[in-house]
């Protein structure tokens, strides 16, 4: 017997990683790269951070597992603790789950549920409404949400397809419109779908605060949040607001909601939140829904194994007690805007960038084949491939992405180093990639 990992892909060989230590990590070979990227926005503290491990390592010595139908764990409780300090005010209790996936598939059972609970067994408040253009997850339920078109195509026979309205993408704006004149007619979109579905079958609207892997750090115009509240808050339809990327001090803030004092009824998080040191993910779940539980039937009718892990718990605490103690989300704030400039100067020069866009550390490149156009680069040609591929011969990890809007494939990649990447960092990040994007250009144009 040979016993092999099934791999992501059989075309390429991915070197084997053997040590991180801050924004660095460490192939076998010795070769060392920039983590540009956090991993996919997940390495929000940098790699080997002596606090996380120690609090990990830890609480395997006291009790590594203890199954959530029958126990409670301090660590667990700690972390519903640290979580909902920074979380916005209202939202006080966390379902720990082991990842984004689950955690979405989580605030939209838990959306029907309270319903249920709220109006009884006979309400028809059930569908979803999400976005194109976005990324939820890759189970079959979260995929139904959203998803990278080329793998939806390959397994939508499989899902239970959400209502979807058009994602903020002024760049191609959908409905061929320019901001500020257009009106939001993005955010107008949701009230009209609410209206021809009935509200009275409608549960929950899930979005990315700002649009992560699918086309790079997608940023909606100010009004959007919140006028995507008053719409839910006007038909009782719960605002789920998928933090998995964004969350967790990433843009800046300590959840991107924050940036428009939006408070949605449900939060996603996952990724960040435990930084990468354990598989964790969560809802932040506002009271009054929670309570509803609590009042009615007395349990939220869900639950996976490994539901509020202590593992995941110890991590998580531990992240959130480092973010306070050292400044981490005041650092992204301030490396960001550092970063901002430094991309600006690249968008200004580099003929292919045709638009960057982000906040704190959550950055997105759009990649063009004329900018006076915005033609994207045919799909053959790799655009987004060739950039990480230079940018990785230079020693900087960034997420190539390609998103598809109205039938046109781009080409996009994410920059997002951790969150205690110090200005030197950054301004070495920023010589790595312009070298890299000038290569890249000179191949493609
Ligand atoms: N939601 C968003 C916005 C994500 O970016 C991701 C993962 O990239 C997910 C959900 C799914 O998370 P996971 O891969 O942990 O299942």
């Amino acid at each position: 017997m040979d016993g092999k990992v099934l791999p992501r892909s059989f075309k390429t060989q991915a070197p084997i990683i053997v040590k991180g230590e801050g924004i660095y990590l460490e192939d076998e070979s010795g070769r060392r790269y920039i983590d540009g990227c956090s991993g996919a926005l997940i390495s929000n503290l940098g790699h080997g951070c002596p606090e996380i491990i120690e609090a990990v390592t830890a609480q395997l010595g006291r009790i590594e597992f203890a199954h959530p139908s029958r126990w409670r764990t301090e660590a667990t409780e700690e972390a519903a603790r640290e979580v909902a300090s920074m979380a916005p005010e209202g939202l006080d209790y966390v379902w720990f789950v082991s990842g984004g996936s689950e955690a979405i598939e989580s605030a939209v059972k838990l959306a029907r549920q309270y319903y249920v609970e709220r109006d009884g067994a006979t309400t028809s408040k059930a569908q979803v409404i999400a976005r194109w253009n976005s990324y939820h997850g890759s189970t079959i339920g979260t995929m139904g949400l959203a998803g990278s078109m080329a793998r939806r195509r390959l397994f939508s026979p499989l899902f239970l397809e959400a209502p979807k309205i058009a994602a903020h993408y002024c760049y191609r704006c959908p409905f061929e419109a320019t901001y500020p004149s257009c009106g939001l007619l993005c955010a107008r979109e949701l009230e009209k779908t609410i209206r021809r579905i009935g509200p009275q079958y409608v549960s929950a609207f899930i979005a990315e605060p700002i649009v992560g892997s699918t086309v790079g750090a997608l940023t909606p115009p100010e009004e959007y949040w919140p006028m995507i509240r008053e719409v839910c808050d006007r038909y009782d339809i719960l605002l789920i607001a998928d933090e998995v990327m964004t969350g967790c001090g990433r843009t800046g803030a300590n959840f991107c909601v924050d940036h428009w004092k939006v408070t949605p009824d449900i939060i996603v998080t996952a990724k960040g939140m435990a930084a990468g040191y354990v598989p964790t993910g969560g809802i932040i779940v506002r009271n009054a829904i929670a309570e509803t539980l609590r009042d009615g039937s007395g349990a939220f009718l869900h639950g996976h194994t490994y539901n509020g892990n202590p593992l995941s718990g110890a991590a998580t605490a531990a992240v959130f007690r480092y973010m306070k103690k050292h400044h981490v989300v005041e650092n992204a704030r301030a490396q960001g805007e550092r970063l901002a400039t430094g991309l600006r100067k690249i968008e200004a020069t580099n003929p292919m960038v045709g638009e960057v866009r982000g906040k704190g550390l959550m950055w997105g490149v759009e990649l063009v084949a004329d900018r006076a156009t915005r033609a994207p680069f045919p799909k053959p040609r790799g655009a987004s491939a060739l950039a990480t591929k230079e940018c990785l011969e230079r020693g900087l990890v960034i997420y190539p992405g390609g998103g598809m809007i109205d039938g046109v494939e781009g080409d996009n990649f994410l920059i997002a180093p951790p969150l205690v990447a110090t200005a030197a960092e950054i301004d070495e990040i920023l010589k790595r990639l312009e070298e890299g994007l000038d290569a890249a250009s000179k191949k493609l144009l």
